[in-house]
């Protein structure tokens, strides 16, 4: 397969705007259904896995994230599942640097759960990554392990040690769990903002069946944050994404802390995303079942302007927001796992 060729003139054409006006410039992908964890939030305790011949290979991969690229997308985040367990994957970002050195792209970043990092980090450095996020909800091995059922928070620990070293530049993410680190998060925020790194706090997303009760779990932010100001002072940043993350600066510890708030805040009017699953499927808004199926379109042989009038078609379908809600007993909003969309 040709790699697609960003520079045409046909990808340069107009960027991608949908009918709200809104323009996409980042996209993530999802490059595996796999992980080495079993988070109780995102997948139940035995998951299938997606055959190999559902998932893209690298080089298709690399070929639609290439017509994004052609297409105004300026930053992309690779993700999962978890994506330093897909084979090959140090490949396709290398890859994906050519337009990073082209200019076409300011950025190509990674949302990882850490484990493997102290072996990737210097490659990740090395093919033009930056900053990267980490998830991370709890400083205890033993929360650690039960949360992520069976995971060694030491092999975490030792691959930020390693990012740090390597000059990657760290964002954790931690959901908040009522039940679980809900009254550690002072702590964590206090430990991200000591080690130089922003912290990001997540509600938890109604996305596919899991085994916990996700409304006994739902802590919100809105409540976190009263919280904290009951001790420290935080002052609003006028800073956007773009996505759903709003920022404070922590005035006692010098430090940066999102909230990402999707169920108490409407944040769609400004969203600049898509996502692509690693099964080559289309998403543009992650609360919604709307998808556009580019995996069926490349192996029915399209050409780079076939490929170009699907993400066109799918992004002018763009929904205007989404409709997530934790109700007792309701089903979840959409019936797939977040690792298999890509957080
Ligand atoms: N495995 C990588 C990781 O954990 O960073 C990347 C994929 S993971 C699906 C991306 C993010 O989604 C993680 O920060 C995780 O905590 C978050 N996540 C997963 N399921 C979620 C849910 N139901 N609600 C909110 N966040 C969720
Ligand atoms: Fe794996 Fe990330 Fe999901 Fe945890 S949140 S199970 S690390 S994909």
């Amino acid at each position: 397969m040709t790699p697609y060729d960003a520079s045409s003139p046909q990808a340069r054409s107009a960027g991608l705007v949908d009918a709200f006006g809104r323009r996409v410039t980042y996209l993530r992908v999802s490059v595996t259904d796999r992980c080495d964890l079993r988070c109780v939030y995102c997948m139940s305790e035995h998951m299938t896995f997606l055959p190999k011949a559902e998932v893209l290979t690298l080089e298709e991969l690399d070929r639609i994230a290439g017509a994004f690229v052609g297409l105004g997308v300026k930053k992309l985040r690779i993700t999962g599942g978890e994506p330093l367990m897909r084979k090959g994957v140090m490949g396709l970002i290398e890859n994906l640097g050519r337009h990073l050195t082209s200019g076409a792209l300011d950025e190509v970043t990674l949302t990882t759960n850490g484990t493997r990092l102290a072996e990737f980090a210097a490659p990740l450095v090395e093919a033009g990554v930056r900053r990267i996020n980490i998830s991370l909800d709890t400083l205890r091995p033993d929360l650690f392990r039960t949360l992520t059922r069976g995971g060694d928070l030491s092999k975490v620990l030792a691959g930020i040690d390693a990012a740090q070293a390597a000059g990657l530049k760290l964002k954790i993410n931690a959901v908040a769990l009522k039940g679980d680190n809900a009254a550690e998060i002072p702590e964590l925020i206090r430990w991200a903002h000591g080690r130089g790194m922003d912290i990001t706090l997540i509600e938890t997303m109604p996305m596919g069946e899991v085994e916990v009760d996700r409304t006994a779990e739902f802590l919100s932010l809105a409540e976190v944050r009263r919280d904290l100001e009951s001790f420290w002072t935080l002052e609003d940043l006028p800073l956007s994404t773009g996505g759903p993350a709003r920022y404070v600066a922590v005035k006692e510890t010098g430090g940066r802390l999102g909230f990402i708030t999707p169920l108490s805040h409407n944040f769609c009017e400004a969203c600049n995303r898509v996502r692509l699953t690693c099964t080559g499927t289309l998403h543009t808004c992650l609360g919604r079942e709307d998808a556009a199926d580019l995996r069926a379109v490349l192996r029915a042989g399209a050409s780079d302007a076939d490929l170009i009038d699907a993400i066109r078609a799918a992004v002018d379908a763009k929904p205007k927001g989404h409709d997530f809600q934790i109700a007792r007993a309701a089903p979840p909003a959409v019936a797939r796992h977040m690792s298999t969309t890509g957080g």
